[in-house]
């Protein structure tokens, strides 16, 4: 039996003609070392993509520099293809100083803008791959009060350049009551530090009410609390993507445990196609204006 992750929804989010060629969407995680994004991204998109991963090398630590990991995968549910890349920055925050970290994934953001560019002015302007990076995940520990230092350098320095994600790692260290409060701060400490964060697009009013109510609850779960898991446990007959405590086992699709299920939701079957529009339309735009204005100087 086949589980499917929900991207099937696409055509419908978008114009048939590009039904045929596929998707490409290009995801990048952020965020500290042991803070579950491998974990996660496996769960969102039930691969296992770090699987030939080879066990941390010691003198990775060492090193502490951030790398980019990138993978891809064609994935096809019901006829809709999709060419899905993650982008991984391991080491990420790891070191004292986090500059260089903070470089890498700008840089890393910015050439996937400047092939583009080069593409999109190339003969071959109809058929480019599309790498940009259309949405960042970026990973915040629950164990803090709101965002830290790092996090807000970390989002002012990108959020004109990609859709930043904020989501609270490792959700299932905390209470609902902690998981509320920590929302809060965050979203406080967005909006005194002018953290673009991405904003979900007015909803149709044409749409019908449970879309209207889905869109509303998604809006106010912001930021995501998730958890991710790779172990599949049986819960009362059913068998259940969880983590095992003695008290109990932590569903990571169970809505009244974690928003990870509002998460996919939202990346993969209701918003991937926004996504992908600001990221051509504000984030590129931008881009692109500014390389103009310099070429014309
Ligand atoms: P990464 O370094 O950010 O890619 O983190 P990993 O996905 O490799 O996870 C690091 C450790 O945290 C592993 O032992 C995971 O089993 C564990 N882990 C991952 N996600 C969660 C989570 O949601 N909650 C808890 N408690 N542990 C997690
Ligand atoms: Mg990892």
């Amino acid at each position: 039996e086949k589980e499917y992750i929900g991207f099937a929804t696409l055509p419908e989010q978008v114009h048939r003609k590009s039904v045929k060629r596929g998707f490409d969407f290009t995801l990048m995680v952020v965020g500290e070392t042991g803070l579950g994004k491998s974990t996660l991204i496996n769960s969102l998109f039930l691969t296992d993509l770090y699987k030939d991963r080879q066990p941390t090398d010691p003198t990775e630590k060492i090193n502490k520099t951030t790398k980019i990991e990138k993978r891809t995968m064609e994935i096809e549910e019901k006829g809709v293809r999709l060419r899905l890349t993650v982008v991984d920055t391991p080491g990420f925050g790891d070191a004292l100083n986090c500059e260089e970290s903070y470089r890498v994934c700008e840089k890393y953001i910015d050439d996937q803008f400047n092939k583009y560019f080069q593409d999109e002015s190339g003969l071959n302007r109809r058929n480019i791959q599309d790498n940009r990076v259309h949405c960042c995940l970026y990973f915040i520990p629950p164990y803090g009060h709101g965002l830290r230092q790092l996090d807000i350098e970390f989002m002012r320095r990108l959020h004109k350049k990609v859709n930043l994600v904020p989501v609270i790692a490792k959700a299932d260290v905390l209470t609902q009551k902690e998981k509320k409060r920590l929302k809060e701060n965050m979203m406080k400490d967005i909006a005194a530090n002018q953290i673009e964060i991405y904003e979900f697009p007015e909803c149709d009013p044409e749409e019908d009410d449970e879309f209207k109510r889905q869109d509303a609850e998604l809006k106010a779960s912001f930021p995501f609390a998730v958890i991710g898991s790779n172990t599949v446990l049986e819960v009362a007959g059913r068998r259940v993507r969880g983590r095992q405590y003695p008290w109990g086992v932590v569903e990571v699709e169970n809505q009244q445990h974690c928003d990870f299920v509002k998460l996919r939701t939202m990346l993969i079957s209701t918003h991937m196609h926004d996504l992908k529009d600001m990221t051509q339309e504000v984030q590129y735009e931008n881009f692109r204006t500014q390389c103009i204005s310099q070429i014309s100087q």
